[in-house]
């Protein structure tokens, strides 16, 4: 017979958490394979245990116990890093809950250990500190490429007459026509494709500080993109267009983005 141990361990972090009858919680955390949501009985009372260790946004071990048809319940837990701005600050604790809205929509449970890496990063980043547009504005890009929707942002995506355009894309501040960017093709065009194009709903200008912003964001690495100065003007062009952009690609507005657009109001 079988001699497979009911317990295992996991380390993963949590994305969100909902109630459940009287005084639990289903807790949904990402790991190294994927998203699960596992079952933490008794977490609501006072004086639960595991409550300090599956906070939101925390990295936590737990120790779980396999339920056939049902959620594996929490039998153990221990927090490696609490993250307490992310769950004491309103606007950081929105960054998070979007950041973790991504992974959940753009994945849908099944995800590797580059997601787990990236999550975890981001968050440890943010709670520790680093400019929450910025960081969340370098996660968009990596979180679409790793999803499979990386948009192109170094040649251009347009059709004009019987082929495509493929002209490099070189931004420059003093570029006099702005660029585009398609949602449908997943890109940027040219200034010329972007002049004879006529879908009203699916392009919309981009200025050559965002675009040189995007090309940017998606092949450094944050601490290289942390040493620029992001104008105010670029980063609300960016939100703004990345919004649309994740939007027509999820087919949803994420939720948590619009709470942190209204509390800007
Ligand atoms: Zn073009």
């Amino acid at each position: 017979m079988s001699s497979k141990s009911k317990l295992y361990r996991l380390e993963g972090v949590v994305l969100n958490r909902r109630d459940h009858g009287e005084a639990d919680r289903v807790v949904k955390l990402l790991t190294a394979e994927g998203s699960v949501d596992v079952l933490a009985k008794g977490i609501r009372k006072p004086r639960s245990r595991k409550a300090g260790h599956l906070e939101l946004f925390a990295k936590t071990q737990v120790l779980l116990s396999r339920v056939t048809g049902s959620w594996d319940i929490v039998s153990q837990a221990e927090v490696v890093q609490v993250r307490s701005h992310l769950q004491g600050d309103f606007q950081l604790g929105t960054y998070a809950r979007y950041v973790a809205e991504l992974a959940i929509r753009f994945f849908e449970g099944e995800a590797g250990p580059q997601l787990y890496t990236l999550v975890d990063d981001v968050f440890a980043r943010l709670d520790g500190g680093a400019n929450p547009a910025l960081l969340t504005r370098w996660y968009e890009q990596q979180v679409l490429a790793l999803a499979g929707f990386r948009p192109e942002w170094r040649t251009c995506v347009g059709e004009r007459g019987a082929g495509l355009c493929h002209a490099p894309l070189h931004p420059r501040a003093d570029d006099r026509h702005p660029y585009g960017l398609d949602l449908e093709r997943g890109g940027a065009v040219c200034h010329e494709c972007f002049a004879a194009d006529t879908r009203e709903h699916t392009v919309r200008p981009l200025s050559p500080s965002a675009l040189s912003w995007l090309q940017a964001l998606q092949r450094r690495s944050f601490d290289d993109v942390t040493q620029f100065a992001l104008p105010e003007r670029t980063a609300k062009e960016l939100a703004q267009a990345m919004e649309q952009y994740i939007a027509y690609h999820l087919e949803r507005r994420p939720a948590a983005l619009r709470v942190l657009h209204d509390s800007r109001g």
